[in-house]
């Protein structure tokens, strides 16, 4: 897969410390060999290389696992909370007026502010996401990646950014071309994962999607750099599944070339290297589970194709004990693909009753969410596999 390297995405530098993340496949995308790099300068941690934006690109249009069948596109309970703490932080502002969301998913924000009267549009590479928006909310969104929208400059009051900027691999240029949709002195609501509290990461917290991961400093150094003032910062170390912040900054038009604070490279990497280690322990205990719930066990069904799949193949020796006969996900646009040479398929109920294997559930954010499905809804009567419960 084609790779691109990058400098250091808030300061420019080009050295930093490389420290491995393994080697892990990703359906649809293909190998990757995770490394992360701390920046000398300015202490920023980011992957480095990542696959290149085509790659990328690809993924998120037909990949997002936005459009949880299970729910009938409806956000999950950390998705309602979250869109509270973030709709809190825009109480303030002067007027309701034209609000648009990068990276909108399935509408559900846009459609709380539409509640609220604002006029609301957005945009998101996956065209299942869009349906969904329609079907729920009746909010038209546009379909594609943000960076190659062709949208008319100072049209827009407020953007809304919630989730997007760790995914980008140029985080100041991104939140440039969001300036220019706004009006002078417009909005941006966005958060993000914060590098804080790496006890409250959970395990497989380095995914190749999460490209870049910001320290309060980073963030407001990318904000600044690109033409916003901080209006409001808070943090939450509670918020599940990981702490993020959520700040409001206004459009300044003044793009300012320094650093708001550097971070310690030093204490980052201690911070990365202890979480490493408590992660690698944390596969350990999965991998014991799994050796104990699959003794005498020849064949089993995983259910899940997304990345908590690729890490469970790259961090576990049970799981490649067994002979895994396919691999269910929700989302219609992963089936027929592969991962780790096995088809993900969608749900078919009369095969699920009739392979009689046990099912391993291989989600930890969606795990109890899954299980309640397959026992009260389905009503299987095979063993499932929980590897968090
Ligand atoms: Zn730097």
């Amino acid at each position: 897969m084609e790779t691109l390297k990058r400098n250091c995405i808030c300061c420019g530098a080009d050295s930093g410390q490389i420290i491995p993340l393994g080697k892990y496949s990703v359906a649809g995308v293909g190998e990757i060999d995770a490394k992360l790099k701390i920046c000398d300068a300015c202490g920023c941690l980011m992957q480095d290389p990542v696959p290149a934006p085509e790659a990328m690109a690809k993924y998120y249009k037909v990949l997002s696992n936005y459009t949880n069948a299970s729910r009938d596109g409806l956000p999950d309970p950390n998705t309602l909370k979250a869109n509270r703490r973030q709709l809190a932080l825009i109480d303030d502002l002067p007027k309701l007026g034209r609000a648009y969301e990068i990276g909108c998913a399935t509408g559900h924000m846009l459609s709380e502010l539409k509640k609220l009267g604002w006029n609301v549009n957005g945009c998101d590479p996956s065209p299942s996401a869009a349906k969904v928006a329609k079907d729920l909310w009746d909010i038209q969104i546009q379909t594609g990646q943000f960076e190659e929208m062709s949208l008319a400059p100072g049209g827009v009051d407020l953007v809304l950014m919630m989730h997007v900027l760790e995914h980008v691999h140029n985080p100041v240029d991104f939140l440039g071309k969001a300036a220019s949709l706004l009006a002078e002195n417009g909005s941006l609501l966005i958060e993000v994962p914060c590098l804080i509290r790496p006890d409250k990461w959970g395990n497989g917290y380095f995914t190749f999607e999460h490209i870049n991961i910001f320290s309060e400093n980073a963030l407001l150094s990318c904000l600044s750099r690109a033409g916003f003032q901080a209006l409001a910062i808070k943090i939450d170390a509670e918020s599940e599944p990981y702490p993020v912040i959520t700040a409001l900054a206004r459009k300044t038009g003044a793009n300012k070339p320094f650093l708001v604070r550097p971070d310690d490279p030093e204490a980052v990497a201690a911070m990365v290297k202890a979480y490493l280690k408590t992660d690698a322990s944390e596969w350990m205990r999965i991998d014991n589970l799994l050796a104990n719930e699959l003794l005498g066990v020849d064949e089993v069904i995983l259910w899940g194709g997304g990345v908590h799949t690729s890490q469970l193949f790259s961090h576990t020796a049970a799981i490649h004990a067994v002979d895994i006969k396919y691999v269910i996900d929700s989302d219609p646009q992963k089936h027929g693909l592969k991962i780790e040479g096995v088809e993900i398929r969608g749900i078919d109920f009369v095969s699920l009753v009739n392979d009689i294997v046990p099912i391993i559930i291989s989600s930890k954010a969606y795990e109890e969410e899954i299980y309640l499905y397959l026992r009260k809804e389905l009503q299987l009567k095979t063993k499932i596999v929980r590897l968090y419960n």
